[in-house]
């Protein structure tokens, strides 16, 4: 029987201790004024330190991580995050400073900010950066402040759309509604790029512009990019470039090039921070030369954004150097496109061709649907993944495919755990040809099977105890 399996907190035993502190050694006449102390002991759980390691060891390796294993979660660039940088981070000089400390006790700080600065304007082409947004949507946000700013300065004011294509990620239409915009959809071609005859009718006076994540959701590239920015431009308005999926491309080609004005990137997923538990994140905003006095005078977080985080990216892009960094995408996208060959004669492959870091599969091939038994989903795929030791892919987005199940391996898998996952995939896909049964009650090996998920956001249980 595994700890999990028990369940235990309540721990606590009277008189067990794990802690010693030394006795009060103030002088007398320095203790807190009688007014101030506490009437009764602090009720704390009494356990020994053993116990305490343990519980904590035991409730992490409940949870899925980059460090326990496989997570191909598609768009979310789940790579391993490299030791070094959490030391760098970790340094006194850096992880001891507060904002509001004499400018002449953070040069070294600064010098970061500007020698990052530098490196991401190399890497992506734009003129300088701001650091402040802390997630990937938060630079969006500010990127689209930045675009109406541009327009408000020009004294431009009827721009009030922004057109954003069906395959992109739900924080960009959110970012433009906070942002106050109007959202305006251009569909896809059947190959997966943006439909350049759709989109011409939707351009006027109104469009302060369009944003376009590229490799897009599908993991493909948009190979209609400078036509589109002809085209946007020529209407007047702004190209926004979604640069969360930047992985594939660094180091090979850069989205200033590409006639991008206003971009964001995101440190958290492309330049290695642990980033599954939700943050922190740096989702840093560039901008071309001629947008650079748009950037909002107004901070968008307090001070200077999670500079933990910027760290990390610095020290990860150090370390790979100019030379190295490209590799990064060279086998990112050698690893998704491995898999998906290896994988489309039992799983449905709507595009066929090349992708970029990650692609789409819109499930089974043969999901053993007969007479009275319902065919296994993405969903029973997903969960029954998790019973063989593998993190589930993203499913059910983008949402152009019903069943959608979208792979990103990234570069930093061996050769090794490519294939075993793909053997777990071919394995999953033959239980659910002959029995689907299998897959609709998985997971079964976790210490949590099938939550109901609706239920779990009405009525979350925030504490151990029973209701
Ligand atoms: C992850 C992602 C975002 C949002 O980034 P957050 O840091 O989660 O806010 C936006 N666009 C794309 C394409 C993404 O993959």
């Amino acid at each position: 029987m595994k700890y999990y399996d028990k369940l235990v907190f309540e721990l606590s035993k009277e008189g067990r201790c794990g802690f010693s502190l030394p006795l009060n050694s103030f002088p007398s006449g320095a203790e807190l004024p009688a007014a101030l102390r506490r009437e009764s002991a602090l009720e704390l759980p009494e356990v020994s330190e053993p116990d305490v390691v343990r519980h904590y060891t035991n409730l992490s390796q409940m949870n899925f991580g980059v460090d326990t294993g496989f997570y191909p979660l598609g768009s979310c660039t789940m790579k391993y995050n490299p030791k070094i940088n959490e030391e760098v981070a970790a340094l006194q000089g850096f992880a001891g400073l507060h904002p509001l400390m004499h400018a002449g006790l953070t040069k070294g700080a600064l010098r970061v900010y500007q020698e990052m600065n530098k490196a991401l304007a190399a890497i992506t082409g734009m003129y300088t950066f701001t650091f402040d947004p802390c997630a990937g949507a938060h630079g969006e946000l500010t990127g689209l402040m930045i675009m109406r700013q541009y327009h408000m300065m020009r004294g431009d004011l009827g721009r009030t759309k922004v057109i954003v294509p069906d395959s992109a990620h739900g924080t960009n239409p959110a970012s433009a509604a906070v942002c106050g915009l109007e959202v305006v959809e251009v569909k896809s071609l059947e190959n997966g790029r943006i439909d350049v005859e759709a989109l011409k009718p939707l351009l006027g006076p109104d469009i302060a512009g369009i944003m376009m994540t590229n490799p897009n959701t599908l993991g493909l590239f948009e190979t209609q990019i400078e036509e589109i920015a002809s085209l946007v431009h020529g209407c007047g308005g702004l190209l926004y470039y979604d640069g969360a999926n930047m992985n594939p491309l660094m180091g090979v080609a850069r989205p200033g090039d590409m006639g991008f004005d206003i971009m964001h990137l995101n440190l958290h997923k492309t330049f290695s921070t642990p980033h599954g538990g939700g943050g922190p994140g740096s989702g840093p905003v560039g901008v071309a030369k001629h947008l650079e006095d748009c950037i909002p005078d107004i901070r968008v977080s307090g001070f200077h954004g999670n500079f933990g985080v910027i760290l990390r990216a610095y020290a990860y892009i150090l370390a790979l150097g100019r030379d190295h960094i490209r590799k990064v995408g060279q086998y990112a996208v050698l690893s998704a496109n491995y898999i998906k060959e290896s994988l489309k004669d039992v799983y449905k492959l709507p595009i066929e061709g090349v992708c970029k870091h990650e692609f789409v599969f819109d499930g089974l091939v043969n999901d053993g649907a007969r007479e009275g038994v319902p065919g296994a989903t993405t969903l029973d795929v997903a969960k029954r993944l998790l019973d063989y030791g593998f993190h589930a892919p993203t499913i059910y987005f983008p949402l152009l495919f019903h069943q959608a199940l979208m792979i990103e391996p990234t570069e930093t898998e061996s050769k090794e755990t490519i294939d075993a996952f793909i053997e777990v995939m071919r394995k999953i896909a033959a239980e659910a040809a002959v029995d689907p049964e299998i897959l609709h009650g998985a997971p079964h090996c976790t210490p949590i099977s099938r939550p109901d998920e609706t239920a779990a956001a009405r009525n979350p249980i925030l504490k151990y105890q029973d209701a």
